[in-house]
């Protein structure tokens, strides 16, 4: 196996990532998920709160530990990456190589384009290529749905001591802020249409769409300096094909994006990774096994909402051990991964 990574190095990869029960669970099947709870904090209780720091409401993580056994996680996305790449060690991953396009071959195989015009012969393609994936566009030319939200994010360290997590919400926008290990705080938030933002945003859009905002919001946003902050449009799409061809796969949000304020699109993909992982030990049609399912049409949703490829798995392989691998709650309860029947 080779990764083709777009990156000319691997840096800190964004700020802070909640990591949920079913991203814990899959990475308890490849052996993971001390590694990455050792560098997480347990997320703690969250009041949702107005602008003006009333509370509307409140998230109990013991409710999640009660009905789905784990705690969830907040951690660092470099501490996030750096679990992963020890992990993975022994695995080329060939930087600042994009890839362009993906095309059949004549002999069942596929070839892999890169953006210096080399080609290269892959008996199967797993497109992890995030929500403007070059390998969906290989087979499927419908763009991702530009929402008119903004995403931005930053970790601050040295800041006030953050509490417990809290989320305010008011005029269109929303602000996170939740502690990490290591007396650092991430913040993340979305503008909403009304922000005032730019196509090229400013830290003074955000000082602007949270003017007059509750404390210590002015004094968090004065801490945040325009180097730390990092922002993202918000794309979807609906729930589409994920497989071409039999030996093209697409996981993550190449799959089925996620918007940020679900926090589940990085726990959704490394479900998927683990689930085609193990899909690829179990047979002789392992792609016929991670099947489509396309919750976003079945609810009738506009969003993308868990419309995971690794959610669908009909029938699981024996080395997925967990009674239910994925957290999610869902009208449909083909989307869980059940229990293998036990050995005879
Ligand atoms: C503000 C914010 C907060 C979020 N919070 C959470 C959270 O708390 N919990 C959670 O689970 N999710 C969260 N998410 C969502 C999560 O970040 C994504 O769903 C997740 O990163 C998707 O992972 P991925 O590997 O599929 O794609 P990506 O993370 O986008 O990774 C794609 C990789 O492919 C590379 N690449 C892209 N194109 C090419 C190409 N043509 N050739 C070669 N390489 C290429 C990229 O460089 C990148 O390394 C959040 C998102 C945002 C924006």
């Amino acid at each position: 196996m080779t990764v083709l990574e777009r990156a000319r190095e691997l840096t800190e990869a964004g700020a802070g990532i909640g990591l949920w029960p079913n991203a814990l669970r899959a990475l308890d099947e490849i052996g993971l998920a001390d590694a990455m709870e050792s560098i997480g904090a347990p997320f703690s209780a969250t009041v949702i709160q107005t602008r003006d720091g009333r509370r509307l409401s409140g998230f109990d993580p013991a409710r999640v530990v009660s009905r789905l056994g784990r705690q969830p996680i907040i951690a660092h996305r470099a501490d996030v990456q750096s679990v992963l790449l020890g992990a993975a060690a022994d695995i080329p991953i060939r930087l600042g190589t994009a890839v362009t396009a993906v095309k059949p071959t004549p002999q069942d195989a596929v070839t892999v384009v890169t953006a210096d015009g080399a080609e290269i012969e892959a008996g199967l393609v797993v497109g992890a290529d995030g929500v403007n994936s070059a390998v969906r566009a290989s087979f499927d030319g419908s763009p991702p749905t530009v929402s008119p939200l903004l995403s931005w994010r930053a970790v601050v360290a040295g800041g006030p001591e953050i509490g417990d997590a809290w989320l305010s919400i008011g005029a269109g926008h929303q602000f996170l802020a939740t502690p990490l290990p290591g007396r650092r705080a991430y913040f993340a938030g979305l503008l909403g249409p009304r922000g005032g933002h730019t196509a090229a945003p400013e830290l003074e859009s955000l000082r602007r769409a949270y003017s007059g905002w509750h404390d210590p919001i002015p004094e968090l946003l004065a801490l945040i300096e325009t180097t730390t902050v990092r922002w993202d449009e918000v794309r979807h799409r609906r729930a589409g094909r994920t497989t071409a061809g039999g030996n093209v796969v697409l996981i993550g949000d190449a799959a089925h994006p996620m918007t940020p304020d679900l926090g589940q699109g990085g726990c959704q993909a490394i479900e998927d990774a683990v689930t085609l992982a193990a899909a690829l030990r179990y047979g002789d049609e392992p792609l016929a096994r991670f099947t489509e399912f396309d919750v976003g049409e079945s609810a009738g949703s506009s969003t993308t909402h868990g419309a995971s490829a690794g959610c669908s798995l009909r029938e699981p392989p024996s080395s997925l051990r967990s009674e239910t691998l994925l957290c999610r709650p869902s009208r449909n309860p083909s989307v869980f991964i059940r229990s293998p029947p036990s050995p005879a």
